[in-house]
């Protein structure tokens, strides 16, 4: 007889919502955490940095506000106010999954967890608790959600004064002047757009040849296009190659297409990408492996240990929240029973970017279809031809779709502009039903609405499009 049905050890968004499914499914659930409820994304992550973007917004809405008839004068941004407001925002939802793990009877150990021992069905976890005491607790079954930490480079390690990580650039002391980001993809890029917008001086440098190295070539070249017009500076095709640290901040030695170029800032904030938190879990001793410094797993979060899953940052990209929660709840599924239950569909994870334009994508990019050799129809239609996006004074993005030219499969959709990041749920859902143009051409979109594009975008490629 075991203590629990099933013990979570890391309550970030793939653990907590794992143990709330769990606990739905009237299994007796422990959750281990060590740190903070919630995990990176609520409290270092997706909210907090979503929260600085608002910020971000409402002060670029009223330096513009005159074009919209209003007069505000003075406008300037209070950094420590919006860090304020951000981690409020972020301990607010913490304390929500405290509140909500409560309400489903789920018993939480604070402390660091780790396996030790015992066969399928009969599993132990070791706790190291907070309070300096030791407990082992059973369970038939358990799932390893530890997540992830900010990815260190030799030689540009963080060091919180003038080298930062994202946990850094979410509560700074105080506000740079300058800042060169290293890494373009979506952390870095909303780190950028953020600064930016306050008034900082910020440099990209990307060892790749485009930003947001992800999405869609048309997209990104978009994206660095119109943050540049904000006044970022990209260096693309640019690799970091020594971090000299100054009086005044960091020199930045990089080596570019036509040489080296010594760059200098207050501050370097290294954004290139995460690494996997597989230590001091016990893993050693049992057959879980690891692919590329991840949890290996199969389509069902399955490690090699007969009920051992593990979901989330710790294993296999896209690192994202919504992944994270996918997987925990197809494990606890899979656990208790539930038939019909669908393994995770990598191709259908939507990504979004929440710097200022969004960015958003689920499925192929144009490049990856024309890899494939699949003959496709593309359809874009421009923000400018939208009537809301026009009184928003949003008027600039894109909407593409790509559909598979002889199925009419919707194998793409790639955005930029205003309020992506809510459009694409759209794409995600056709996609997961498997839609065809001609039912999305039959859907009825409100007017105005942003949603028309989706209309439009998906007519343009099929040669319909009314408002271009
Ligand atoms: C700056 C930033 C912005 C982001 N923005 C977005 C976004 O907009 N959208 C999005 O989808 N994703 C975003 N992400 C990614 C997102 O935060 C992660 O994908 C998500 O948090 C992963 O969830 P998880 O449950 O796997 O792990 P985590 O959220 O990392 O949670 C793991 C938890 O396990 C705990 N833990 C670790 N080891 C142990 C142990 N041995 N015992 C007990 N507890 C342990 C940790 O304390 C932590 O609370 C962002 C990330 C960053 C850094």
């Amino acid at each position: 007889m075991t203590d629990f049905d099933l013990i979570i050890i890391g309550a970030g968004p793939g653990g907590y919502v794992a143990a709330i499914r769990a606990a739905q499914l009237k299994l007796k659930v422990a959750v281990v955490e060590s740190t903070h409820l919630g995990g990176v994304c609520l409290n270092w992550g997706c909210i907090p940095t979503k929260a600085l973007l608002r910020s971000a917004e409402v002060l670029r809405l009223a330096k513009h506000g005159k074009e919209f008839g209003v007069i505000a004068d003075n406008v300037k941004p209070d950094m420590a106010a919006m860090i304020t407001r951000s981690r409020g925002v972020a301990d607010k939802l913490s304390q929500g999954v405290a509140y909500l793990l409560k309400k489903n009877a789920i018993q939480v150990f604070n402390g660091r967890g780790m396996l030790a021992g015992g066969a399928a069905g009969n599993r132990s976890v070791s706790i190291a608790m907070n309070d300096k005491t030791t407990k082992t607790i059973t369970a038939k079954n358990i799932i390893l959600a530890t997540g992830a930490r900010a990815k260190e480079i030799k030689g540009f390690e963080a060091d919180g004064v003038t080298v930062w990580n994202y946990r850094h650039a979410l509560k700074p002391p105080k506000q740079p002047k300058s800042m060169i980001v290293l890494g373009s993809g979506a952390i870095g890029i909303e780190f950028a757009s953020f600064y930016n917008e306050i008034g900082v001086k910020v440099t990209v440098v990307e060892l790749l040849p485009r930003i947001l190295p992800q999405e869609d070539s048309e997209i990104s070249a978009m994206a660095e296009k119109m943050l540049a017009a904000q006044g970022i500076t990209f260096k693309t095709n640019s690799a970091a190659e020594k971090l000299t640290k100054t009086s005044s901040g960091i020199k930045l030695d990089i080596k570019t297409a036509k040489g080296m170029e010594t760059l200098e800032a207050d501050i370097l904030l290294s954004a290139v990408g995460i690494t996997a938190n597989t230590e001091n879990l016990g893993l050693e001793k049992t057959n879980i492996k690891l692919d590329r410094g991840c949890v290996a797993t199969n389509e069902w979060a399955e490690t090699g240990e007969a009920g051992i899953y593990a979901i989330g940052d710790l294993g296999a990209p896209p690192w994202l929240a919504h992944k994270a929660e996918h997987e925990g709840v197809i494990a606890v599924e899979r656990i208790a029973g539930v038939r019909d239950i669908h393994p995770l569909n990598r191709a259908n994870i939507p990504g979004c970017t929440y710097c200022q334009p969004q960015i958003a994508s689920v499925g192929m990019t144009e490049d990856k279809a024309k890899e494939r050799g699949i003959a496709v129809k593309i359809g874009r239609f421009p923000f400018q031809g939208n009537g809301k996006a026009i009184a928003l004074g949003e008027a600039s993005g894109l909407v593409k779709t790509i559909f598979d030219a002889k199925t009419g499969e919707l194998l793409g959709a790639h955005l930029i502009g205003a309020e992506v990041t809510e459009l694409i749920n759209s794409f995600t859902l056709s996609r997961t039903l498997e839609t065809t143009e001609a039912e999305i051409i039959h859907t009825i979109f409100p007017h105005p609405t942003l949603s028309e594009m989706i209309h439009e975008s998906v007519m343009s490629a099929f040669g319909r499009a009314i408002h271009i």
